[in-house]
């Protein structure tokens, strides 16, 4: 994939100038957002549910519109093929439909959406890629009724066993099988069929950094990296006026001082590590006693998994001293540990080439959230497009980005598919 930039100049100079159709695309986005829609105007399609069935089905019937062929996998992750000139393997695009209970009408949306679009206006213009394309919908992002989130994605990618992801149980009682036999998505593709040659997702950004700079297109080159840990710290209780400091065995003051030490260490640090202590429980609590309990979480984040480790075990070897010299034991318990994902170099580059062609400001950036597109990279050359989202706000009815904005990022879709794709 090395020559895309020559391969487009060079080969079919004419289609610099195609373009998607945005009032068709933002038709179909407001029919799909118009499906129990709140009274306070937010999206409610939790996975599997009844809302979410019924815009799984308005989109399969827009894909079958388009021509495209529909394969369901055995999580219910909707793949819809186009054929290219060659039986390679497809350049993918996709995301995911379902929303949280207070969602947008964009998050996800936005990429299946602008893909079919993309489909459309190359049936429209005669043209077929050499590569076929693969249009993915994936089964429960966004993990608010059944866990873990990015389901039908990992799956895809083999970090879960379809069988495992259809033992995980809703709040209601229901396990992932019972909802997808209910609603006929128990698919007969085996999960990760067809694997791609190259995978690209549209996204909003759901962060400001965009809408603050006045940068249309979000190049994203990475995804953080994530630690989180619970330390309880065992003192012992006494009176705040009679006890010595020296035979104190203070848990509240251990909390603090951790939370001061990850301040230090991740300005000493610098450069993308990032570090936050988000809760301390003491126990009792109380103004003039001694606290002998102290529960507190230390969220470490970084692009770089070494960075990210060495950090780690930094907090580590100040705990052990501090337990030490307080007279007290630190228990820590993992509660999240998340690898970080470095995206593709060619696509990146390729959609940069796009930006620059089509005289689109972009800028690379790191994704503060995560997405489908992390767990395909895991089998698959991977990396994202982000539009921006007004006042970076997502998951609210109020999730926002401008008409323009939108159509611009289905235009870098559409030029980064055809170069990856080949015409
Ligand atoms: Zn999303």
């Amino acid at each position: 994939m090395s020559d895309t930039h020559e391969l487009w100049s060079d080969k079919q100079p004419g289609l610099r100038n195609l373009r998607i159709n945005a009032e068709r695309m933002i038709a179909q986005i407001e029919a799909l957002a118009a499906i129990n829609r709140q009274q306070d105007g937010s999206c409610c399609r939790l996975a599997l549910t009844d809302a979410d069935i019924a815009g799984r089905r308005l989109v399969e019937s827009w894909m079958r519109d388009a021509g495209l062929s529909i394969q369901i996998d055995q999580v219910g992750n909707i793949i819809a093929i186009r054929f290219g000139t060659e039986n390679e393997m497809p350049v993918m695009t996709g995301s995911h439909i379902d929303t949280v209970a207070t969602g947008g009408r964009l998050d996800g949306v936005l990429g299946v959406l602008a893909g079919l679009e993309v489909i459309r206006t190359l049936n429209d213009a005669g043209i077929t890629t050499r590569k076929p394309l693969a249009l993915a919908v994936f089964t429960n992002e966004e993990g608010v009724r059944f866990q873990p989130d990015m389901m039908g994605s990992l799956v895809f990618a083999g970090g879960l066993s379809a069988t495992e992801a259809h033992a995980s149980l809703a709040q209601d009682g229901v396990s992932l099988l019972d909802e997808l036999e209910r609603s006929n998505y128990v698919g007969a593709t085996p999960c990760g069929e067809p694997r791609p040659s190259a995978y690209v997702e549209l996204h909003i950004e759901q962060g400001p950094i965009l809408d603050r700079e006045n940068t249309i297109l979000g190049v994203v080159e990475n995804l953080q990296g994530i630690s989180w840990q619970e330390f309880t710290v065992r003192g012992s209780s006494n009176h705040a006026g009679t006890t010595p400091m020296g035979l104190r065995r203070d848990a509240g003051y251990c909390a603090a001082a951790i939370a001061v030490f990850v301040r230090e260490l991740v300005s000493k640090m610098g450069g993308a590590q990032v570090g936050t202590v988000g809760q301390i429980n003491l126990f009792p609590n109380l103004v003039n006693v001694i606290a002998r309990e102290a529960k507190l979480t230390v969220d470490l984040r970084n692009v770089d998994d070494e960075l990210l480790d060495i950090a780690e075990q930094q907090l580590l070897k100040f705990v052990e001293g501090l337990a030490a010299r307080e007279n007290v034991t630190i228990e820590s318990r993992r509660l999240a540990n998340s690898k970080a994902v470095q995206f593709d170099d060619t696509i990146i580059r390729a959609i940069e080439h796009v930006a620059e062609d089509l005289g689109y400001p972009a800028r690379r950036m790191t994704s503060g959230a995560g997405h489908d597109a992390q767990m395909i990279a895991q089998v698959a050359p991977a990396a994202m497009i982000f539009v921006p989202s007004v006042a970076g706000v997502s998951h609210n009815p109020k999730e926002h980005t401008k008409v323009e904005h939108l159509e611009i990022g289905a235009n870098a879709l559409l030029h980064t598919i055809l170069r990856l794709a080949g015409v």
